[in-house]
């Protein structure tokens, strides 16, 4: 891809309208562009990461077994009136007349259409567990959208739900959950914090919020700084060494500010470890056992008994973690952006010194781009006769991870090549590739 040929429309100025860094980059590289109070194109930068991050969020859903549906935008109010919701969500559901005049909405979440997919057609409890997920656009008519696709009215979630025949079961359930978070956020090298939650709307009576660090965030957050050291990845799908993975995390005081009680905190958390700090909540789980089924009337058979199933919810602002990483990423001191490898909207830029009438060091970049691209790398040339500087500049504030410059000081076969906030090394394109083919494995 030519940046002269893509669809990034930078702005010279930080746009002022923005108050956070995530929503002032984000309007500043063109990666979105807002259509109406807190709704948003998603321009190609911005469609890239968020479809990575979708991608990778699927991905950890499949590996703990859940299987993947897609439920509409628009439902019925039917559901709702029978879960009892329909009144009680108030004014953020956006309610909408068809022209039968029958009452419609815009789903804000999914309980009670999950709900109605699994009665009419699980009858027995040997076809449980049920797990179920989807990706999809919500709609919350947020009394106050801010802060750009972070606190917005329409976004995309990943949301996931689990039908199970008793409690026990269904904390199994709850805790492959767990893990599946943990594991997630960290393939987004994201270090998110589970946070003992209230469950609020949702009502029930188990819930963690997963929050990543960030000054500018909207909770309040208390926990105990020996909570970051814990580490995840290797647990098994297996019932008690999931439980002892949410012990680890539950040991330590960790909780959102309607939690927060100070004089537990101060007894529980020696001074030392005590962490008072702000956070973006980039997912939240929930275990409410019967609040839905009951009222839908959602149960199976359990030898000759009916019983209501229990179930949970699990979410994943998925739209919201493009902010969210760039909140924890960006680096004020150098105003440096660097993506993680894993969602970059490309791996490496292509950055040739371009003179009039020479096309030299463009042939080359297209020959480079080539070979990059049998070996599974993504690249931007950067064709435009901007100077090297400027080049530079710019695709410093965008935060592809890698940079080759193909410049005054390009040498043979040897290029100049740095990580966006590293030395420049000279390098041959093997040496190159290994190194960014090295961070994608990581
Ligand atoms: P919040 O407290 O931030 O309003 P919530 O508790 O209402 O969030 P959930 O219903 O648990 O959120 O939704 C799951 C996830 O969806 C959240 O963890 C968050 O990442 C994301 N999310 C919720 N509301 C918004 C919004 N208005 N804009 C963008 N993402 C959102
Ligand atoms: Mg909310």
């Amino acid at each position: 891809m030519y940046f002269s040929k893509s669809f990034v429309p930078i702005l010279k100025n930080n746009p002022t309208e923005a108050k956070i860094k995530s929503h002032q980059l984000m309007l500043r590289v063109g990666m979105i562009k807002q259509s109406s109070a807190g709704i948003y194109s998603w321009l190609p930068l911005g469609f890239k990461v968020m479809k990575k991050i979708e991608q990778i969020v699927r991905e950890e859903q499949d590996r703990i077994g859940v299987q993947e549906i897609l439920m509409p935008t628009i439902q019925s109010s039917e559901i709702w009136k029978e879960s009892g919701r329909y009144d009680d969500y108030g004014e953020e559901m956006l309610r909408i007349k068809d022209r039968q005049d029958r009452e419609m909405l815009y789903g804000p979440t999914n309980e009670e259409l999950v709900t109605e997919i699994f009665r009419s057609s699980i009858k027995s409890y040997k076809s449980l567990p049920q797990l179920l997920y989807h990706i999809q656009w919500k709609f919350r008519d947020e009394l106050r959208p801010r802060f750009g696709i972070m606190r917005c009215r329409e976004f995309y979630m990943k949301d996931a739900y689990s039908f199970d025949i008793n409690d026990d079961e269904a904390l199994f359930s709850y805790n492959k959950f767990f893990l599946s978070y943990l594991r997630t956020f960290k393939r987004l090298n994201l270090s998110a914090i589970p946070m003992a939650a209230d469950t609020g709307p949702i009502g029930g009576n188990l819930s963690h919020e997963f929050i990543i660090l960030a000054d500018t965030g909207e909770s309040k957050i208390y926990t105990d700084k020996r909570i970051f050291n814990l580490n995840s990845s290797s647990t098994i799908l297996e019932k008690s060494s999931l439980n002892n993975l949410r012990q680890q995390y539950e040991k330590f005081y960790s909780v959102t500010d309607e939690k927060f009680d100070q004089k537990e905190f101060d007894k529980i958390v020696p001074e030392e470890f005590r962490v008072n700090t702000k956070g973006i909540e980039v997912g939240h789980i929930f275990y409410f056992g019967d609040k839905y089924s009951k009222p839908m009337n959602a149960a199976v058979d359990f030898n000759g008994k009916k019983e209501f199933v229990k179930m949970g919810s699990y979410g994943i602002g998925v739209s919201r973690l493009v902010g969210a990483i760039i909140e924890a990423k960006y680096n004020d001191k150098d105003e440096i952006m660097k993506w993680p490898i894993s969602v970059a909207p490309y791996h490496c830029s292509i950055i040739p010194m371009i003179k009039k009438n020479d096309t030299t060091n463009l042939e080359k970049s297209n020959k480079i781009f080539e070979y990059f691209k049998s070996k599974n790398i993504d690249a931007i040339i950067d064709d435009t006769e901007e100077n090297i500087s400027a080049k530079i500049r710019k695709f410093n504030l965008i935060g592809i991870p890698y940079q080759l410059i193909l410049g005054n000081k390009t040498e043979g076969d040897l290029f100049e090549f740095k990580e966006i906030n590293g030395e420049t090394q000279k390098l041959s394109i093997e040496d190159a590739v290994s190194q960014i083919l090295k961070a994608k494995s990581n």
